[in-house]
């Protein structure tokens, strides 16, 4: 009641239809649904239905309450027009002898009539229900697939994608849960609101049009008259508002100016220039306040004028109606009044709806945002350059997967790195220059170098987390972007610095990679990563559920965890960033011998922190600025490499 203006600015600013197109997009979702779709309409239909008819007995009430008439004296004054049709006579026919049902005593016509209303109004509640329901739970469903949809497409993105932003994690997560739900929101108004308002709208405007078309007519071109009229006078007041708010501040700043700068005004006698000056920015606010007193006190005088000239333009087209031309009942009359008001209520709901389709739409851009974000690729194209992935094939591009023919077993001779140069997008140098390197199968590769020297990079780009500048990676002298990627990662184990848990138990936490590993194969790679006995003393032993943080669980547990289920993956390369973090001597023996049972023929490379495994390694290599900087044994480095020395110097020597 009090705040008219700000609903007439947004209805006036009302974006076309063309500004929700994310969201109209985003209706396609709804498509395998359409069946619950068209069964909820048909539902809105027969509510609106419902309710006309319980509004179109309104008139037969009334004629009992004024009039005193029986029913069945009503219906035969309304039948007693003759009539050539059959049809007609038939319908009339009908009337009289439900008419005659009803008891001539008027409370119980009343009752009976009520009663009538009544069931009408159980029918129009049970398709409402129907039409509710229906409408939601197919967005719930649509909602659940984009949802799904929208999660895998999330586990697809390249690594890149993740670490781009800081907040990536938290910002994706918003868009599957809020966005979502806004999405949700939106889809259920267009599915409900939407369809049953203007549908209960246009059967209430059926029934007064019945009633009489010209007098429904006359009213409804008031309305937007009104309504226009309204909107032109709020739009005035705003704007001088808006004026008076500018001049406002302009004052502001003249007093905080004057006010700061006293001193300089007293020294230079400017009080009455600064005096004037105020003066005459308050004779400006005072104008567009005063302009904006004369429209607010105008509004309610007008509106009320406005008000009254149209329900007296009603009544007296009404009573013209009623008394002269005697073509409508006042019976007819209140019935006609009170279904313009019902669907006075559906329209102003109508209204509404624009602002859940705009966050609908907001909502939609976001999900829709991180769907066309471009996913891996299967098998890279053949431009070395390649590094952006603007028209990414879909992964199970089978046709170019058939191409490379993988024979039996994946890898046989050996992992080469050529002339590799990689930078992170967005970095102003490259993070992996020039490398050169080859690893027969088999052996193992231990990786040292300062913090930040690439180690943890290169690396990354074996299992293509990240695609290369320029250079190739080879196993078994074919370029990895020539493997499919699934191919590619199952050969590869990878074992983190920080041990990764998920929500389940620890043995579905070891068969992550093998979901359908037996019990003892468990158990046979738990003992190897000398990880049996820890979980056989938890409570649940096997069965202990994780919470996906492991906080159960030290950090020398989670690593060998960790290690049993790379050992039950048993993959014939294997990438292993030895922990920096330390832990009791207990743990470090344990985990020290997990270690080598891991690595055990596989062709390993780890990023080593301790000098056992840097010792026990074929080759070391060393790392510095992104390029190898030296490789061989330790007495070797020592002797050659001063960045090695430096390395074992200051860090495993102590
Ligand atoms: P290391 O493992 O030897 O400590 P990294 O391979 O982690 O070194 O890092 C090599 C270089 O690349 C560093 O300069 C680092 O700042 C940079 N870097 C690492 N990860 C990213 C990333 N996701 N985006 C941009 N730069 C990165």
């Amino acid at each position: 009641m009090t705040q008219p203006a700000p609903t007439l600015d947004d209805r006036g600013k009302r974006p076309s239809r063309k500004s929700n197109r994310d969201f109209w997009r985003a209706t396609r979702f709804l498509w395998p649904y359409r069946t619950t779709v068209g069964i909820s309409i048909v539902c809105a239909v027969l509510t609106g239905a419902f309710t006309a008819l319980g509004l179109a007995t309104l008139i037969p009430i009334l004629r009992v309450l004024i009039r005193n008439q029986t029913i069945v004296a009503y219906v035969a004054d309304l039948t007693s027009k003759p009539t050539t049709s059959p049809f007609k006579q038939w319908g009339y026919d009908l009337l009289n002898r439900i008419a005659s049902l009803v008891p001539t005593d008027p409370v119980w016509a009343i009752v009976t009539i009520f009663g009538f209303v009544f069931f009408l109004g159980i029918l129009g509640s049970i398709s409402r229900f129907f039409q509710e329901y229906l409408s939601e739970s197919t967005a719930i469903t649509a909602i659940n697939d984009i949802r799904e949809k929208l999660y895998d497409h999330i586990l697809r993105l390249p690594l890149g994608y993740f670490t781009r932003q800081a907040n990536g994690i938290g910002d994706l997560t918003g868009r599957l849960v809020t966005d979502c739900a806004g999405l949700q929101e939106g889809f259920k108004t267009i599915l409900g609101k939407a369809v049953q308002e203007p549908i209960t709208a246009a059967s209430s405007l059926v029934v007064a049009l019945i009633i009489d078309w010209r007098l429904t007519i006359f009213i409804i071109i008031f309305t937007p008259v009104m309504i226009a009229v309204i909107r032109k006078l709020g739009t005035k007041v705003r704007r001088a508002m808006r004026a008076a708010l500018e001049k406002n501040s302009t004052m502001l700043g003249q007093i905080g100016a004057t006010l700061n700068g006293i001193r300089v005004v007293k020294s230079t006698n400017a009080e009455p220039f600064e005096r004037d000056r105020y003066r005459g920015i308050m004779m400006q606010l005072q104008g567009d306040q005063f302009r904006m007193a004369k429209y607010d006190a105008w509004s309610t005088p007008l509106l009320e004028m406005l008000g009254l000239l149209a329900v007296g333009s009603v009544l007296i087209f009404a009573s013209y109606l009623v008394f002269r031309d005697k073509s409508l009942d006042p019976e007819q009359l209140i019935t006609l009044m009170i279904c313009l008001v019902a669907i006075a209520e559906p329209l102003r709901r109508i209204s509404k709806l624009n602002a859940v389709l705009q966050k609908g739409n907001a909502a939609a851009s976001r999900i829709f945002e991180i769907l066309h974000e471009p996913i891996e690729q299967s098998v890279a194209t053949d431009d070395p350059d390649h590094t952006d992935q603007k028209q990414p094939k879909a992964e199970s591009d089978d046709s170019s997967v058939k191409s490379v023919s993988m024979g039996g077993s994946a890898f046989s001779s050996g992992i080469s790195f050529e002339n590799l140069t990689f930078t992170y997008p967005g970095a102003p140098s490259p993070a992996i220059k020039s490398v050169n390197l080859d690893v027969k199968k088999g052996t193992s590769i231990a990786i040292v170098g300062r913090n930040g020297s690439g180690k943890t990079t290169l690396l990354s780009l074996l299992p293509r987390f990240y695609e290369p500048d320029s250079g190739a990676i080879k196993i078994d002298g074919l370029d990895i972007r020539q493997w499919p990627l699934e191919k590619l990662r199952s050969i590869i184990g990878i074992v983190t610095q920080e041990a990764v848990l998920f929500p389940g138990t620890i043995a579905q936490n070891i068969a992550y990679a093998n979901p359908n590993a037996k019990f003892e194969d468990i158990t046979a790679a738990a003992k190897r990563a000398s990880a049996h006995e820890f979980i056989l003393a938890k409570p649940n032993g096997y069965d202990a559920a994780l919470d996906g943080l492991g906080g159960q669980l030290s950090g020398g547990q989670r690593q060998r965890i960790n290690i049993a289920r790379a050992i039950l993956r048993d993959t014939p390369i294997l990438v292993l960033d030895e922990a920096t973090s330390q832990v009791d001597a207990e743990s470090e023996h344990l985990i020290q011998s997990a270690i080598t049972e891991l690595m055990k023929d596989r062709t390993t490379f780890v990023i080593a922190h301790r000098f056992s495994t840097i010792l026990s390694a074929d080759v070391i290599i060393v790392m510095e600025a992104g390029e190898i900087v030296g490789q061989g044994k330790h007495e070797e480095l020592l002797q050659s490499c001063e960045i090695y020395k430096q390395l074992y110097e200051r860090q495993m020597v102590s």
